[in-house]
C-alpha cells in the first residue's frame, strides 16, 4: 500500500494545520506536503476513538444486530475500535466460543475490534482477548477469584446479584459490589452515580460512564429500560460534575429487536442502543465549553487505549493510522446503519458531527457513506494494527 498524505487541522495536543504521512501506521507529521486527502475547513482530525463497552450481538442474536450493522454504525459514530461483550448466544467463555466470535469479526468487522471473555469455563488466558467481563451473577463464583489474579483487564458490571429485583435498585447495590472485587487492572463500567466514581477511584480501579446515564430523564418505558438503572436528576447532575475523575466514556450499545422492545415493560429486555452517539456527544461537550478538548480526547481515545493496554489513541509517529475527523455542526442525532434504530437519544441536539473515520489508514466512513474496510483484532499479536 502506497503511503498517503493527509492535510488539515490536526489535534496534536493543540489544534494546528499540518500533514500526516501514513500507510496502516503513522510515518511522520510535518508542516507541509502535497496532500492525497485534504480535510475541509471547519473539520478537525482527532485520534481514532475507542469504545470499550459494546454489545454487537451477532451469531445467534444477529436478528437484533450483527457485526456488519454494528460496525458500520460504529464508523458513522467516529469509532475506530470497539470492544465486544461476551453475553451472546452462544455465551463466550471458552476456547471454541472465543474462536467462533473472532472469526465472525474477522470476516465482517468494518472497524478494529477486541472481545472480552465471560468468566471462563477453561483457561483462555493465552487467547487473543481484551480481558474478562464480570457480571453481577459472577461475583460469588470460585472461577472469578482465579481471573482476578490474571494480568488481563477485568471489566465489572457493578451491581450485587440481587439486581433482578427492579424495584430494589438503589445506588447501594452498585457500591456494595465494589467491595466484592479486588486485584490489578479492574475497570468499573457504566457508573450511574458520583459515589461509584469516587469509591472506584479510591480503590485504585478505573471507571467509565455512558451518555445515557448522564442524559436520559429516567426509566419511563422499554426504550429507556437499562441495567443498571438511570438515576434521578440530582444523581445525574452529580455524575456529570464527576467527569474530571472519570477515565472513559462508553456507549454500552445494547441493541434489541423492535418486537422485543414493544413487549410489556416487565417482559422487555433491558438495554439502550446508541453506538454512534458517544463520540459526537463528547466533542459537543467540548464545543459547548463544558469540557476541555484534552479531557474529551482522554475520555474517548487516550484513556481507553491505556486501560486496554494497547498502543492506540494518539496522533504520533509509530501509532496505528486511525483517525476520527469531526466537523462543528448543529444537528440532531439519528442512527444510520444499526438494526436497532430506536433509541431514547434520538433527536438529541449536538454541536459536533463525524465527517470521516479512518481505520488502519483507509477511509471507513465519510459524509454519510460507509466503505468496506476490514478491521483487525488489536489483541492478536499477528495482526498489524
Ligand atoms: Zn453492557
Amino acid at each position: 500500500m502506497k503511503n498517503l498524505w493527509l492535510k488539515g487541522k490536526l489535534y496534536l495536543d493543540e489544534i494546528r494545520e499540518a500533514c500526516i504521512e501514513f500507510d496502516t501506521t503513522i510515518k511522520q507529521i510535518r508542516a507541509n506536503c502535497v496532500p492525497d486527502v485534504e480535510i475541509p475547513e471547519g473539520t478537525i482530525v482527532f485520534p481514532g476513538a475507542v469504545d470499550m463497552h459494546v454489545h454487537v450481538r451477532g451469531m445467534r442474536l444477529s436478528y437484533k444486530e450483527d457485526v456488519t450493522s454494528a460496525t458500520k454504525e460504529a464508523t458513522y459514530g467516529g469509532l475506530t475500535l470497539i470492544m465486544d461483550m461476551p453475553n451472546t448466544s452462544p455465551y463466550v467463555n471458552d476456547r471454541n466460543t472465543i474462536k467462533e466470535k473472532l472469526s465472525e469479526f474477522e470476516y465482517y468487522s468494518r472497524c478494529n475490534y477486541g472481545i472480552y471473555s465471560g468468566v471462563p469455563r477453561e483457561d483462555v488466558e493465552t487467547m487473543p482477548i481484551a480481558g474478562y467481563k464480570i457480571f453481577p451473577e459472577d461475583l460469588e463464583k470460585e472461577e472469578t477469584k482465579l481471573i482476578l489474579k490474571s494480568e488481563k483487564l477485568k471489566v465489572l458490571h457493578p451491581e450485587v446479584p440481587l439486581y433482578l429485583f427492579r424495584n430494589m435498585r438503589g445506588t447501594w447495590m452498585e457500591l456494595a459490589s465494589l467491595y466484592m472485587i479486588n486485584g490489578k487492572r479492574v475497570h468499573i463500567t457504566h457508573a450511574t452515580n458520583s459515589e461509584t466514581v469516587r469509591i472506584s477511584k479510591a480503590m485504585g480501579f478505573t471507571v467509565d460512564v455512558t451518555p445515557h446515564h448522564l442524559l436520559v430523564p429516567g426509566e419511563r418505558d422499554c426504550l429507556t429500560k437499562v441495567n443498571p438503572p438511570i438515576r434521578d436528576i440530582t444523581e445525574r447532575s452529580k455524575l456529570l460534575s464527576s467527569i474530571p475523575q472519570i477515565d472513559a466514556m462508553v456507549s454500552d450499545h445494547a441493541p434489541h429487536s423492535k418486537w422485543e422492545k414493544s413487549l410489556p415493560y416487565e417482559l422487555c429486555p433491558p438495554g439502550i442502543a446508541g453506538i454512534s452517539f458517544t463520540v459526537p456527544f463528547a466533542y459537543s461537550l467540548a464545543f459547548k465549553g463544558i469540557l476541555d478538548l484534552d479531557r474529551v480526547v482522554d475520555l474517548i481515545s487516550r484513556n481507553p487505549s491505556k486501560i486496554l493496554g494497547i498502543k492506540y489513541g494518539e496522533i504520533e509517529k509509530g501509532y496505528p493510522a486511525n483517525f476520527t475527523v469531526i466537523r462543528k455542526e448543529n444537528w440532531r442525532y439519528s442512527t444510520m446503519f444499526t438494526k436497532a434504530g430506536e433509541t431514547p437519544l434520538d433527536n438529541y441536539p449536538l454541536d459536533a458531527r463525524v465527517y470521516m473515520t479512518v481505520v488502519r489508514g483507509k477511509i471507513a466512513y465519510m459524509d454519510g457513506e460507509v466503505l468496506p474496510v476490514k478491521g483487525v483484532n488489536v489483541f492478536d499479536k499477528n495482526s498489524q494494527r
